[in-house]
Formats: C-alpha cells, structure tokens, sequence
C-alpha cells in the first residue's frame, strides 16, 4: 500500500538515454507510485501491540471499531473531467466530495486548467475522501509551484492552497542527428522546452534549418524542476555541446550579480551577438518548414530578403534592439515592420497578420512585435525578412555570425571559470552514459 521509490532513470529502449545527474543515490529525484488495491472482502482487525496493557487473563479481542485504513490512488486530471470523472478514477465514492470540488474556490482551480495535472487521493473503506492533494506550477512565479490540499477534519472537508519553490535537479541527455532535431530529441526522450534551448543556444554558430548533418552529435545537461519530488517543468539548459558536421561547439550558462544570465562559450566569449540569426524561434512547427532566397514576384530583381515558410499567427520577434522606425501598411509587403538599429542597419519584417508594436516605440532584441501572415503580395503564409546596412540588402545570417560578442568582465572570469570547469565535467558524464547504454 505504501508508495514504492521509482528512480527516474532514462528510457533504456533508446541509445541515448536521459539520466538524471547525482554524486549520490540518495539524490536522485524520486516519485512516489502509488496504485490501489481492491477492498479485502473479509473484516480486517487492528493489530494490538504486545506492549498492550491487557488484564492478566484477557483474551486478545477482537475490536468492533477497527483501527480505519486508507486507499491511496492516484491519477491525472483530463480535460474533460468534472469532480465525479475525477474522484471515480481516483477510487472515491462520496458525493460531499463531488460537491466540494465543484463549489469550493481553492478546490475548483483543480479542474480549471486545461493541463493535465497528477492528483493524489486518499479514501477510508467506505471510499469517502480523506485527503486530495495536487501540484502544479506557479503562472505568477517562475519558480514556484502550488500545492493544493483538501483534507477532511471533525467539521468537514477544508482546502487550501499552498506556494512551494521547485527545487532544480540537474538531469543529462545525448542524442544523434538522423533526420531532425525534434526527431532526435523525441527519440532520447528529451523534453520539447529544451530542445528549442539548445537551437536558441547555438543559433549564431549553426543554422538548425540548414546545417544540419545526419550524424550531428550532442550532449546536454539541464535542469528539472521538481515539485515535493514530482517533476513539473522543465528548467534551463546548463551546458551542452554540439557536434556539427565535425566542429564542435560548447556553452555554458552563467550568471552572475549585476550581470545578466547568459550562454558563454568555455572560453568565456558571450553566445548573444547583436543580431539574432532568426525573427522566429525554433520551434516544432516552423523547424518543419524550409526557409528560402526566392525572387519578389513581378519583378526581374534578385530577391533581397530571406522567407521562413510558418504558419499564420506565429510570433516574430526583432533580432535586435532598436527603433520601430514603421510600422503599418505598404504596397507589397501588406502588414510590415521596420526597425532601426545602430550604424544605419535597418531590419524590415513582412506580411504579418498582425502588428504587435507602434511607430517610434522602442524594442529590445527578441521581443514580439507581430505574427506571421500573409498580407501584401504574398502567395501563402510566411515571414519576408530583410538585413539593410547603410540601404545594402545583406544575408541576416552572415550579419548575426559577424556581430560582436560581449565579452565577460574580467573580474569575473575566475568564477566563470569554475562554473564552466563544473559542467564540462557534466557533459563528459553525459557522453560517457550515452557510451554505456549504446553499448
Ligand atoms: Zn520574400
């Protein structure tokens, strides 16, 4: 009946496995699996400890009220689940509870995600509801979560909701190259949240939609973040490293007081350039689509931009800060945005079905300023994105490779140092698990 430690080990069908990282077993997350078993049909009787002070002559009694025992059970919430769907899964029968769930206010917030949530249930024999409790993350604070309890006491059943800090525990991944990233990534069983990380990460060194090689290598390490021991969200990637087409390229992340949080090669130059490679982030659904030099229709020009084939409505962002020097309606490009940079270097965003900034507004590099659409002279839904420095119409990928890097401060540098001493150390363990469970 009791819960039964599960290690979270890595799926071992795949070669590449996930393995969380700990000096110690007794580190490694564990989650409590806890399953049900059907009611005893025979009366069950409370044991009476030895030390009882029982008369000399006393037979052991049996007791009329027995010491109640509790059916613990848990599942997750669906979508489409009212109280009794739930409480039916998790073994209770108890209409009070239905009621509670249904009314209460902290109780309701249960169901009113559309999330899938893991719930845990405990019930006496006669299944009434003894103790619910529930986590998930917190929207206002990133690293929180909250802990719903609904307990039953002598005046009834209570709720209340409680704040928790996720705890990070630290978890390592490799994977191969065979046909994408996202197929890569999904075969390893590596989170979507960190797959997009580690395109974001190393977007000024490889182009994910153009320079991929089968055979392409990785490691990773990232952070889980656990609530009361139950994974919930997926936190940052620490370090990683990636082989492309036989280059290796490494970064660490690394913060510091008064300095932003950012990925650092091992040799301590800042990943971030001035210029973003891409208006769009990597994601599942745009890394699908082929990006493009193609030819402006109706004209005998050579097309001066670069087309990313995505879905109308996804988000675009500027890939530098900068001015928004026009933001509204012109010929051909339908819904368009430029924004001016330093050194007359001019970025231009079109098509959009929608605008998300104003004329003169201020934006900072990465932030959305409007959706992918298919307005002005466009035959389908995609973003023409144009570089223009000094009025010459450049390739935005070249341009983010040969934008600057920040460099770290110097006083900084022995603390870098051992952070990056620290996960280089990582990525070896997660090359070495990769190792042994190919073998
Ligand atoms: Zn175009």
């Amino acid at each position: 009946m009791g819960g039964i430690g599960v290690l979270l080990l890595g799926t071992g069908v795949t070669a590449f496995g996930i393995a969380p990282l700990a000096p110690d077993a007794a580190d490694l997350p564990v989650r409590e699996v806890v399953e049900a078993l059907p009611v005893l049909a025979t009366p069950l009787y409370a044991a009476i400890p030895a030390s009882a002070n029982l008369p000399p002559d006393a037979s052991r009694p049996v007791l009329s009220n027995p010491q109640p025992w509790t059916l613990y059970r848990s599942d997750t919430t669906r979508a489409d689940d009212t109280p009794q769907s739930l409480l039916t899964r998790l073994g209770v029968n108890d209409s009070e509870a239905q009621a509670f769930l249904a009314r209460n206010a902290l109780a309701r917030q249960l169901l009113a995600s559309r999330q899938s949530r893991l719930v845990h249930a405990e019930a006496n024999p006669q299944q009434a509801l003894q103790r619910l409790t529930a986590r998930w993350a917190d929207p206002k604070n990133e690293r929180g979560f909250l802990r719903l309890v609904v307990e039953r006491d002598a005046k009834g059943l209570n709720a209340r909701l409680e704040p928790g800090t996720l705890e990070a525990s630290s978890r390592l991944a490799s994977g191969e190259i065979q046909s994408s990233l996202f197929a890569s990534t999904d075969a390893a069983g590596i989170p979507d949240a960190v797959a997009v990380q580690l395109a974001e990460m190393f977007a000024s060194d490889i182009d994910f939609r153009r320079d991929l090689r089968k055979g392409d290598r990785f490691h990773v390490v990232y952070e889980a973040l656990v609530a009361d021991g139950e994974p919930l969200k997926t936190g940052r990637i620490l370090a990683a490293d990636f082989i492309n087409n036989g280059r290796t390229h490494e970064a660490v992340w690394f913060e510091a007081p008064g300095v932003k949080g950012g990925y650092y090669g091992f040799d301590g130059e800042s990943k971030r350039r001035f210029y973003l490679s891409s208006p769009l982030e990597f994601s599942r659904v745009s890394s699908g689509y082929g990006m493009r030099f193609h030819p402006v229709l109706g004209t005998q020009r050579a097309h001066l931009g670069v087309d990313f084939a995505a879905p109308t409505g996804t988000p675009v962002r500027t890939v530098g800060d900068g001015l928004v020097e026009f933001a509204g309606v012109q010929r051909g490009y339908g819904n368009v945005i430029f924004v001016r940079h330093r050194n007359n270097q001019v970025t231009v965003y079109a098509h959009l079905s929608r605008i998300g900034v104003r004329t003169g507004q201020r934006v900072a590099q990465g932030e959305f300023i409007g959706n992918v659409g298919s307005t002005g002279m466009s035959t389908g839904p995609h973003l023409h994105f144009e570089f223009r420095d000094n009025g010459v119409h450049r390739d935005p990928l070249v341009i983010a490779r040969e934008s600057e890097a920040i460099k770290l401060p110097e006083n900084l540098r022995g603390s870098f140092a051992a952070v990056a001493q620290a996960q280089r150390s990582k990525l070896e363990a997660a090359a070495q698990v990769r190792q042994a469970s190919a073998d």
